[in-house]
């Protein structure tokens, strides 16, 4: 009896431990990933066009020096919610376009506004799009065609892309952090001219070179996307490239066959990559960003959660003083190019309307990838609102501008304050009716505070 319990103890605690052996060979939970896809689409004009950026250009763009492309990236969280980064080697998106494109993305796979990031390097070597900065331009019917035909084959390769992205998403992981480097020079506080005499720069900068790094779960690269507050106003010709940042991703692809590198324009408004205008100085300065990325690459970034939150919205940003109809008669009448041009079709909205815009209505948007906050603002957004953000949620934000709407300039109230391009002469350029009303900082900012709530992210300071 004794031998038959010892024998009953002896094979209980031996399925015991054969138990918790498998137990312990067993994976402890199941591991869960982010979901990824990638799709890209080359789009350098194939005929001749107007270039953006400059509007002392007097004639279509003559050749290429580097290809343009739109990117797109499609990440799913581990409940299945979906959003897409879309990058451009374009100076803008305009709302009609960017409104147009969102609109199919909402129809086609049934992504919200919060859900989509459409956003514009900012090159002043690429395209004029249909709706955009026409006033600078002397543009006949002809040369309007081709804009359009352009444009709206862009719209539908935009759509058609992020449906290829989405479809091919595979599981993946995901990180961030931010790098370094110095080659923006703030533009308003120093002066072009002097720069070689200098032997200090005056700021302020924001030298973060945000990336988020993308790989599959067999721990190979899929993508990059990467940013920097800076003009890519390197160069001023009539030959088409993505300027330093169209290099950068360039110099990544390179560095990395078969991954895709995208890069999103940060708060530059006011910084320009400084001395400029030449094609050697355009790559170095895309070599100097892919390398500080490749820094990011190599070092332990952080892992972000597969958890996604999103949050978007318009809020109306009021203009100051509208000018009166003498007053755009005067300048109908005295002035030559794009100022006659502007007073033009603001009496041409005054005859149809009755009245100017009052007020315009601005995208605002916050993403949350696990730990990650990415500020998503439209517009040319001026380095203070990035200095301002990341005192209040943290130096590891993401600042983004230029994306969802290529209003206008969105200067920092003391740049309001201050006058100058930023503040005041760049509204006649984008067809604005008359500067913006001091106080628009803050509202971005509030607007910003409270989409933060609605996507979970925290405050380090009120
Ligand atoms: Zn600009």
């Amino acid at each position: 009896m004794k031998k038959l319990i010892l024998v009953q103890v002896f094979s209980f605690l031996l399925i015991f431990f054969c138990l918790n052996e498998s137990k312990a060979t067993e994976k402890p939970e199941k591991e869960i990933f982010w979901k990824a896809g990638i799709a890209r689409a080359k789009i350098t004009p194939e005929e001749p066009i107007w270039m953006a950026g400059y509007a002392s250009r007097d004639h279509p763009s003559d050749s290429i020096l580097a290809d343009l492309w739109v990117k797109v990236l499609a990440i799913e969280d581990d409940k299945g919610k979906k959003a897409v980064l879309i990058t451009t080697d374009l100076l803008g998106i305009p709302k009609k376009m960017s409104d147009r494109i969102r609109n199919q993305l909402a129809v086609r796979y049934g992504l919200t506004r919060a859900q989509i990031i459409l956003s514009s390097s900012h090159t002043h070597t690429g395209p004029v799009l249909m709706d955009a900065l026409f006033d600078i331009y002397p543009l006949g019917d002809k040369e309007i065609d081709v804009i359009r035909r352009y444009s709206s084959n862009l719209e539908k390769k935009i759509v058609a892309l992020t449906g290829d992205a989405i479809n091919s998403m595979v599981r993946a992981r995901i990180f961030s952090g931010n790098g370094v480097t110095r080659f923006q020079v703030n533009r308003r506080n120093n002066s072009e001219a002097e720069l070689e005499r200098q032997t200090s720069l005056n700021g302020p900068n924001d030298f973060a070179v945000p990336v988020l790094k993308i790989m599959d779960t067999s721990g190979k690269l899929m993508a990059v996307a990467f940013g920097y507050a800076c003009h890519p106003t390197v160069l001023n010709f009539y030959n088409f490239s993505g300027d330093y940042p169209g290099f950068a991703q360039i110099e990544l692809e390179k560095l990395h066959p078969g991954v895709t590198a995208m890069f999103f324009q940060g708060a530059g408004a006011d910084q320009n990559p400084l001395p400029r205008r030449t094609v050697p100085l355009a790559i170095q300065y895309g070599r100097e960003l892919s390398a500080a990325v490749e820094r990011v690459l190599a070092e332990e970034l952080r892992e972000l959660k597969p958890s996604l939150s999103t949050a978007y919205s318009e809020i109306d940003l009021p203009f100051a003083a509208l000018p009166t109809e003498e007053e755009l008669k005067k300048l109908q009448s005295e002035t030559e190019g794009y100022q006659k041009r502007w007073a033009e079709s603001q009496l041409e909205i005054l005859r149809k309307n009755g009245s100017l815009l009052k007020s315009y209505s601005y995208p605002v948007q916050v993403w949350k990838l696990g730990d990650q906050t990415l500020m998503v603002l439209g517009g040319e957004l001026v380095i203070q609102y990035s200095i301002e953000l990341k005192k209040l949620f943290g130096h590891d934000i993401f600042v983004i501008g230029y994306s969802n709407d290529g209003v206008a300039y969105i200067p920092s109230d003391a740049i309001l304050q201050e006058g100058g391009y930023e503040g005041e002469l760049s509204q006649m350029v984008y067809g604005m009716p008359a500067k913006w009303e001091y106080g628009i900082e803050t509202r971005i900012i509030e607007e910003l505070k409270k989409l933060a709530v609605k996507a979970g992210v925290e405050q380090v300071s009120h």
